[in-house]
């Protein structure tokens, strides 16, 4: 077997058997300090590939920072294979803000990868980190939430088309894939197109933790990690039942047709009979009810939170199910009283 080799950035390595916090410096202020984004590099004593976990690439969105950091600072890491390069906070700025965007001229992070160093300040950040931490690695899981006010069920997404991120993907276990190659400057479509196979991971709305989806992510984390050999200990979930999909982009979101104040009949992650109420919109008198209803048998990966829409807001998403997938789905859900 090979020998462990040691993980090298621009300024730093770390040795086989150690690991390092660092705080990497990536622009800066308007007064002249460093913007550093927290690094946390973890090097196993054997030999293995080198996978990144990242998250608050919009910097609202706070679950897949505890699932980060959980996984850098509670997990022992005594019989690592390879390598874990832990990226809880990568949009320091818009953090700092709780902001979803830079706030430099509302820039989104997210479509400035893989960057460019002579390029604007958005390019530049996405380069220093690109080039350094994400396209070293040989896989990567990337967390994000739903856009505040809205709330999504976990899943994944990624290129199935792809081999390697079909195995990222699959080897994550969640319910749902939703099959796409991203959006052009997002973080998982470069770095899976310059060779590193990278998911995006869904779970809940932003400005929360919400415990139980972090726990779920936690344990999907293991079972990528086993898929890779880096966790002997660890073995690769199977999600009990799966449903990949191909992203048909915003179709799949119902909007609204009315303005008004939306009552929602289910919870995100519930599958809904075609024909049955999704939710209602009514007015300040509760009057011009208008009722959407489910226009097949599907899932809603994800549901509005705050409550108001214009003409045109998206409602839900609703992810169609064959036949097959809703028989396991049943199997699966405790049953209940639908409306
Ligand atoms: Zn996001």
């Amino acid at each position: 077997m090979n020998e462990a080799e040691p993980f090298t950035y621009d300024g730093g390595r770390v040795d086989p058997g150690e690991r390092q916090n660092v705080r990497y410096t990536v622009s800066e202020t308007y007064m002249g300090d460093p913007v550093r984004i927290p690094v946390t590099i973890i090097n196993g004593g054997r030999p293995g590939p080198t996978g990144f976990l990242s998250a608050a690439a919009h910097g609202d969105e706070l679950n897949g920072i505890e699932v980060v950091r959980e996984v850098a600072h509670d997990w022992d890491h005594a019989d690592l294979a390879g390598t874990l390069v832990c990226l809880p906070v990568l949009n320091v700025p818009a953090f700092l803000a709780q902001e979803r965007y830079l706030p430099i001229y509302d820039r989104d992070l997210n479509r400035s990868f893989p960057g460019d160093g002579d390029s604007t300040s958005a390019k530049r950040m996405a380069a220093r980190i690109f080039d350094n931490f994400l396209d070293p690695c040989d896989f990567g899981i990337d967390f994000h939430t739903s856009t505040r006010g809205r709330t999504n069920m976990l899943h994944v997404r990624g290129d199935t088309d792809d081999a390697g991120v079909e195995r990222v993907a699959k080897a994550f276990a969640s319910n749902v894939i939703i099959s796409s190659e991203g959006p052009s400057g997002s973080l998982r479509r470069e770095t899976s197109d310059a060779g590193t196979p990278t998911i995006t991971v869904e779970m809940g709305e932003a400005h929360r933790f919400q415990r139980p989806l972090i726990d779920t992510a936690l344990d999907s984390v293991r079972s990528v990690l086993a898929e890779f050999g880096m966790l002997e200990t660890a073995v690769v979930s199977w999600p009990g039942w799966r449903t990949v999909i191909e992203d048909s982009d915003e179709k799949t979101w119902i909007r609204a047709d009315a303005g008004g104040l939306v009552d929602m009949h289910h919870e995100r992650g519930k599958m809904v009979p075609e024909g049955n109420t999704i939710c209602t919109i009514t007015d300040p008198f509760k009057a011009g009810d208008t009722t959407i209803r489910a226009p097949f048998t599907g899932l809603l990966v994800g549901v509005l939170e705050n409550p108001l829409v214009y003409p045109g807001n998206p409602l839900c998403h609703l992810v169609r199910l064959d036949d097959r997938t809703q028989r396991a789905v049943e199997r699966n859900t405790p049953s209940e009283s639908v409306d």
